[in-house]
């Protein structure tokens, strides 16, 4: 797999605006926000597609989603809500290989996730 622009955000070697860290996860925003908070969490494994995904990834993705909540309550939208988001491959327009979640919110998002 080649390697991504977030494995060299991991390595601190290209800059992010980081929102949350821990062992395992990075969670930083997105360089070009859709949404007034618009935050990207990864692994810092490196995992191209959720279609790559074992089953020993089903806690690091639980994972993920506790770091979203907690960065929703860090940036004061988790009561009124937000969206998290997987793309995967073409028909999900998917740009970057290695696996993120994007948090959107902030505002009023409209309709389905499409
Ligand atoms: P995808 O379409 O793959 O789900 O989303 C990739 C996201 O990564 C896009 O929303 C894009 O704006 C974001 N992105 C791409 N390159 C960079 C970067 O160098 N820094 C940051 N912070 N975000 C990036």
């Amino acid at each position: 797999m080649s390697e991504t622009i977030f494995a060299k955000i991991i390595r601190r070697e290209l800059p992010a605006d980081i929102v949350y860290e821990d062992d395992e996860i990075l969670a930083f925003r997105d360089i070009n926000p859709k949404a007034p908070v618009h935050v990207l969490v990864i692994p810092k494994i490196e995992i191209a597609t959720i279609n790559d995904l074992e089953d020993e990834h089903a806690e690091l993705i639980g994972k993920m989603v506790l770091a979203a909540q907690k960065v929703a309550r860090q940036e004061g939208i988790a009561e009124e809500g937000y969206r998290l988001v997987f793309n995967c491959n073409q028909h999900g327009c998917q740009v970057v290989f290695h696996i993120h979640m994007h948090l959107l919110g902030g505002k009023q998002l409209r309709g389905s996730a499409a």
